[in-house]
């Protein structure tokens, strides 16, 4: 059954309503009427860290039962709630900031919810990826939202790598602690791309830094960087594929590839050469000598 059926016979039942809940991300004032007025009306509120969303209910002036639901107990209490929403209770999800399931729990929990024909309505707000696009001042009219890139150095410059051929700005969520690692990479990897570090979004310190990727290293090498951060990376210039630096591997996959097409080596070592930046003439001998 498609999401729109679903939801369609959910409507005709006495079942609750989920509603997912956006939540400021730094700004109280930017909790909007429509989530102050949900949060207020439904019995029980799940949430991530019960302390993080108490703060939130008593600034509002709402006293509504919460229970915790973070990333590591969610998914054992999804029957719990989905038993809550089939005898009608009407129960909100929030993360700690933001849109849930963006970065943070929630998804499988709607998932879980349309599979069992509940109601779910979406309160929208505030989300870092968006407001950072947004504040970037970089083409976004195509933009690929990543998240947290993996830790380790290794698979970081792997996912980096896969990402270089996307025609659009890239986002990416980031710790302080690893920011000037994560700019280390970027330069690496996308060497003639314009970077915007985004800093503590719609609170007292928001700060907006551009700069080219190696500048940006530059900056922040002997600089601490502090509070929340989001990395906007502007799309690749037609000519920067000429900057990528191809590994061995890569360049043999490649004149294998290549070497499928019905072209002559002379013609197929200069596409080679323009594509991976090699010499015509290692190009030439490459094909040659893997050539079938
Ligand atoms: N669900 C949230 C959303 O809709 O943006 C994201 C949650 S994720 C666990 C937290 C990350 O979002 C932070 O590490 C940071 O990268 C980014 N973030 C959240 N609030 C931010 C803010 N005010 N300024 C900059 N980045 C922020």
């Amino acid at each position: 059954m498609c999401a729109q059926m679903e939801r369609a016979s959910a409507d005709a039942d006495c079942k609750g309503t989920l509603f997912v809940v956006a939540t400021p991300i730094g700004n109280l004032a930017d909790v909007s009427e429509r989530a102050r007025a949900t949060l207020a009306a439904v019995t029980k509120i799940y949430c991530e860290d019960t302390r993080v969303t108490k703060k939130l209910l008593n600034a509002l002036s709402i006293h509504v039962p919460l229970e915790r639901a973070d990333e590591n107990i969610l998914t054992n209490k999804i029957p719990h709630i989905l038993q809550e929403l089939e005898g009608g209770v009407n129960v909100a999800f929030v993360s700690d900031a933001g849109m849930p399931a963006i970065s943070d729990p929630g998804q499988k929990l709607v998932d879980a919810a349309l599979l069992a024909g509940v109601r779910v309505e979406v309160i929208p707000g505030p989300t870092a990826a968006v407001t950072a696009l947004a504040a970037s001042g970089i083409a976004c009219n195509h933009f690929y939202f990543y998240g947290f890139l993996p830790r380790k150095d290794g698979e970081r410059l792997k996912v980096l790598e896969s990402m270089a051929a996307i025609p659009g700005a890239l986002i990416f969520y980031e710790s302080p602690h690893r920011v000037a690692k994560t700019l280390r990479d970027l330069a690496h990897v996308y060497p003639g791309r314009m970077i915007a570090l985004c800093r503590e979004l719609t609170k007292l310190h928001e700060e907006v830094v551009r700069a080219p990727a190696a500048e940006l290293v530059k900056h922040y090498k002997n600089q601490e960087v502090r509070g929340e951060c989001v990395l906007v990376v502007s799309e690749a210039a037609s000519s920067e594929e000429a900057t990528k630096t191809w590994t061995h591997e890569e360049i043999k996959s490649e004149a294998e590839r290549l070497l499928r097409e019905d072209e002559s080596i002379s013609n197929l070592a200069k596409k080679l050469a323009k594509q991976t930046g090699i010499s015509r003439n290692e190009a030439y001998v490459l094909l040659l000598k893997i050539q079938p």
